[in-house]
């Protein structure tokens, strides 16, 4: 038995990045997230796909999707390569929905519910590392030398995304695009909901027990 294929879904602050930094260490999984492998892809150069806008960038600075043919072939290639995952931002969609059937299959699906209030003041208080990408938070989450990741030195950061303006238009982009796809697998067996709104330590007790159980 190889090591555990989860999906990891919820709205953006919901913790995704932070639990599935736990998963990593716990299970030896890979991480494999859409916003980060975009975020270092940020000026690649998409104008040949005739699109709106010719890099990633300006679609992610304004909290808007970026378009699905980018996404899938990122993620196609990142799982190929895996041998057990988290999977993290995808599918944003029921088009990236449907494109993940066809290229893995799951052991466990995990959805963080958090309120729309919680999920503001998370964003806009969210830092995270220049360097390796880890998360922390001002108030809920802090370093233990202000500024200075604790994983790697390296200097800790603001999104440009995580201003307020654009965490409201990503909720919204969220609620229209991305709640059908949770409703959509929470008619699977193997489907778990865990309150994320509890404690950092609760939500990786919860969500270890349900990842444990799929094994
Ligand atoms: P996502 O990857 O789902 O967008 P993150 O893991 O980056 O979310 O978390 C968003 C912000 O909320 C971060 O600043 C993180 O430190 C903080 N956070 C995550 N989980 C909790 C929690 N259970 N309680 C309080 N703050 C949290
Ligand atoms: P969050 O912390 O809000 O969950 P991410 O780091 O996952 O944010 O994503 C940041 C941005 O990258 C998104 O607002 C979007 O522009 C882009 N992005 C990430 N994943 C996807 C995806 N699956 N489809 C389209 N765009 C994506
Ligand atoms: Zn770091």
């Amino acid at each position: 038995m190889g090591q555990p294929k989860i999906l990891l879904l919820g709205p953006p602050g919901a913790g995704k990045g932070t639990q599935s930094s736990n998963l990593v260490e716990a299970f030896g999984v890979e991480h494999v997230t859409t916003g980060d492998a975009l975020r270092s892809n940020k000026e690649m150069d998409i104008s040949d796909l005739g699109l709106e806008y010719d890099t990633p960038g300006e679609y992610m600075d304004q909290g808007e999707l970026v378009p699905d043919e980018v996404v899938n072939a990122i993620v196609e290639k990142a799982l190929t390569s895996a041998d057990g995952f988290v999977l993290d931002g995808y599918p944003r969609n029921l088009e990236q929905a449907e494109q993940l059937e066809s290229m893995t299959d799951l052991d466990g699906i995990v959805s963080l519910s958090v309120s729309e209030d919680e999920l503001v003041d998370r964003l806009t208080g969210r830092r995270v590392c220049d360097e390796c990408g880890e998360n922390y938070h001002v108030e809920f989450d802090q370093p233990e030398n202000e500024g200075v990741c604790d994983e790697c030195g390296g200097e800790l950061i603001q999104r440009e995304d995580d201003e307020e303006d654009a965490v409201r238009n990503r909720l919204d982009v969220f609620a229209e695009n991305t709640e059908p796809v949770i409703e959509y697998y929470s008619d699977r067996a193997d489907f778990v909901d865990i309150d994320g709104e509890q404690s950092l330590d609760t939500v990786w007790e919860e969500l270890q027990a349900a990842v444990e159980d799929t094994v």
